[in-house]
């Protein structure tokens, strides 16, 4: 029984079938993308697995059940992340930690969060609105809040879409860096086990998914798209950007997925 197992999933939206017969078995402790053309269906497929909506057809299992709604298991990212503009960056990272750990002490909870804020560079920042802060600050900002309450799953909306290309390359280095170090900090080990969190990643940005990812899912184009082919990224981790954009394994994948998105699944004529 896969981790996370989307099976037969279809969604209608009134009489417009957006996705149809989506079937994908995601490993415990992958990275995976989902890449396809803007208006496709990969915020709707992902809504469904945070369980914000349901699928009209079909069904998403997690660890071999249902899924019924949104649940602390699940940890979600959108682009326009959602801060509240109210509460500096610690508290947002804070009142999030206490939600979802109740039977945490104090100590711990500010302990769990000072962690993820120092791992994402933003502990000077602490005090600060979001509203006082960069896109990518708030990002991290999001990320640190999403992994700070110990989801098996990681599920990303196009995180680093807004962001210009430099910060963009930043965050993906800092997002593998937080997926290590809840693995190689021993007070998170103590507190959390050694499971490697699961990550599904959305994005339109085929170097992002392959530096990434494991596994990358390519989206047929709507109405009633799918996902058609599943590549694997055989690239050894840890990954070094240069050495990935020079390898011929990545020449080659990008090739693949390149020949996917543009002729395979071409985007129809509007
Ligand atoms: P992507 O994230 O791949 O850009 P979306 O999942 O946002 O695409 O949208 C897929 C398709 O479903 C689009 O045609 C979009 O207009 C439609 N859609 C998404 N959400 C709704 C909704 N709540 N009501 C009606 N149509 C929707
Ligand atoms: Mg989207």
């Amino acid at each position: 029984m896969a981790f996370l197992n989307i099976s037969s999933v279809y969604k209608r939206f009134g009489g417009y079938t957006a996705l149809e017969n989506v079937n994908l078995n995601v490993r415990q402790g992958e990275v995976i993308a989902l890449i396809g053309h803007s208006g496709c269906g990969k915020s709707t497929l992902l809504s469904m697995i945070a369980g914000l909506s349901q699928p009209t057809q079909g069904e998403i299992l997690l660890e071999g059940r249902p899924l019924k709604g949104p649940g602390p298991e699940r940890g979600v990212v959108f682009q326009n992340y959602s801060l509240l503009p109210w509460l500096s960056v610690y508290q947002n990272v804070k009142v999030a930690v206490a939600s979802v750990h109740r039977e945490r002490t104090d100590g711990e909870k500010a302990r769990i969060t000072e962690k993820f804020l120092q791992i994402v560079g933003l502990w000077e920042h602490r005090h600060k609105k979001p509203g006082e802060i960069s896109g990518g600050m708030k990002q991290r900002t999001a990320l640190a809040r999403a992994l700070a309450t110990n989801p098996k799953v990681l599920l990303l909306d196009e995180p680093f879409g807004a962001l210009d290309a430099l910060t963009r390359a930043t965050l993906q280095d800092e997002l593998l860096k937080v997926w290590d170090s809840t693995l190689e900090d021993g007070f998170l080990r103590a507190i959390w086990g050694s499971e490697r969190k699961t990550i599904l990643l959305v994005t339109h940005d085929i170097e992002e998914a392959i530096y990434l990812c494991d596994r990358i899912a390519v989206m047929s184009n709507g109405p009633a798209a799918t996902i058609g082919k599943v590549v694997e990224v055989p690239l050894p981790r840890p990954r070094d950007r240069r050495e990935m954009l020079e390898s011929r394994a990545y020449v080659e994948i990008k090739e693949e997925l390149l020949h996917l998105l543009t002729v395979v699944y071409a985007r129809k004529a509007a």
